[in-house]
């Protein structure tokens, strides 16, 4: 049987680890294997959800042992340390343990995908590692949730400001100001009215505007929206040095902050740059031709936003979503089924299905591509708030199966009933 191994069980790797096992594994064409260094799967867009407090990782996130036995697929907790290209192995860390400890396992595969994702980038800014928090992963916004926590009691019994700025316009810098603003609602209608008037947050874009991978009339929307709802926007400023008491900018300017938060750039996991021979961008994402597969490779492919895929007459690569990630995994795993029967590998088309930034309770803003004669529509107000969580629901659906699907969602609608909206 043919070994197949995905790194990174996020977004675009779970999706494709289920679809092979249902293709290849199920009919013993395929062994397929997961590997991560997280225990549970969660999906990324709701991680200033997480970060804010306003959902719990525990309700929302899927087990990967839980669901290999479901699916038939193995899994393998740990960490990719390192990749041979020579003797397609990899290299991977058991959990609790370091390269250093010498508890590193070798895996041989016949095909690698790399689905390992991305963080922020902090462009070696002096002082960002030191100072910022970060939304990259289950752990960081659990750490800044703890740090967020600790802050506003602190600073609501003390009745100072909760000043609290976040480098990155992009869709995590501004959901993320948004929950962060929603926690805050919660938080004064049990009891601490002030808490209110005490939160100074502060959105800080290097840019002209925030959300440049989205349509301008979006984007001011969402603007004109944080503005309404106290969060001050500040554009066209780069952070050259990060201290302890907040930002400094190109201009010697500064803003101070207790809580500091680094949401901004892409970079993929240095595990990458053990690929010998291999190039990457500036970003440190894998170069993929037009069937996803590492340039200067045979056998290993990459997705989703570790890697950096340039579409067919275009002057940008596509951005680091999960629309992307999901259907670069819809279309592995038909590539790799044919690769397998010996048929030429398709090459990947991108079909941009529009975006939309979710605020939370306070609406949603967005838009739908023109396609043919039906013209570019745009999305905004109350109800397109429904539209994100049933983004999450159709990701649960997929990754559950219809059954476990609902009822993870009657679930979570009476803990909803039941459960005070925030962690205390
Ligand atoms: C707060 C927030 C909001 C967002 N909102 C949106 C949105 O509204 N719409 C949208 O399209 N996109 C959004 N995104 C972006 C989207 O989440 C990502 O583009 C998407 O998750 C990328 O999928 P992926 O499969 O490439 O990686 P991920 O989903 O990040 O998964 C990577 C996986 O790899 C694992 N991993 C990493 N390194 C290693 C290693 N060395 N060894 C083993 N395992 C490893 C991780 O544990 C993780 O499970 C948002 C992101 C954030 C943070």
């Amino acid at each position: 049987m043919q070994r197949i191994l995905i790194v990174g069980g996020g977004v675009g790797g779970l999706a494709l680890a289920n679809r092979l096992s249902a293709r290849l594994g199920r009919k013993r064409k395929a062994e397929i294997a997961l590997v991560d260094h997280s225990p549970m799967h969660v999906w990324k867009p709701m991680l200033h959800e997480f970060a804010a407090g306003t959902a719990e990782p525990s309700d929302r996130g899927i087990n990967f042992p839980v669901q290999a036995r479901r699916r038939g697929f193995r899994f393998i907790p740990g960490t990719l340390t390192s990749i041979d290209r020579v003797s397609n192995s990899i290299e991977v860390a058991l959990p609790r343990s370091s390269a250093q400890h010498g508890n590193v396992r070798r895996f041989e595969f016949d095909r690698l995908v790399l689905a390992i994702g991305g963080r922020a980038n902090d462009f070696g800014t002096p002082g960002a590692k030191e100072h910022c928090l970060l939304v990259d992963d289950l752990k960081s916004a659990l750490a800044l949730n703890d740090a967020l926590r600790a802050e506003i009691l602190e600073r609501a019994f003390s009745n100072e400001d909760i000043r609290i700025a976040i480098v990155g316009g992009g869709a995590t810098g501004v959901e993320l100001a948004a929950e962060i603003r929603k926690l805050i609602a919660i938080g004064s209608s049990y009891g601490i009215d002030h808490l209110e008037s005490l939160l100074k947050v502060t959105l800080i874009e290097a840019n002209e505007r925030i959300l440049k991978a989205f349509d301008e009339v979006s984007a001011k929307r969402v603007e004109d929206k944080l503005r309404s709802l106290g969060v001050r926007i500040e554009c066209e400023r780069r952070v050259t040095e990060v201290d302890a008491a907040g930002f400094v900018f190109s201009d010697g300017r500064r803003i101070d902050a207790a809580l500091k938060v680094w949401a901004a750039g892409v970079a993929a996991p240095p595990a990458l740059k053990t690929l010998d021979g291999v190039e990457l961008n500036r970003s440190g994402q894998a170069l993929v031709d037009e069937h996803l597969r590492v340039q200067g490779t045979l056998h290993i492919f990459a997705m989703g936003d570790c890697c950096s895929f340039m579409p067919r007459g275009e002057d940008f690569p596509l951005p680091a979503t999960g629309q992307v990630a999901s259907q670069q995994a819809t279309f592995l795993a038909t590539a790799l089924a044919a690769a397998l029967d010996g048929r030429a590998l398709p090459a990947f088309e991108y079909e941009d299905r529009g975006g939309l930034v979710s605020l939370g309770m306070y609406g949603g803003f967005g838009s739908l591509p023109n396609k043919g004669f039906v013209p570019e529509i745009l999305i905004s107000g109350r109800w397109a708030r429904f539209i994100h969580p049933l983004f999450f629901r159709a990701h649960m659906f997929q990754m559950l199966g219809f059954w476990r699907g609902a009822l993870s969602w009657l679930r979570d609608t009476i803990t909803a009933w039941l459960h005070p909206g925030i962690r205390f």
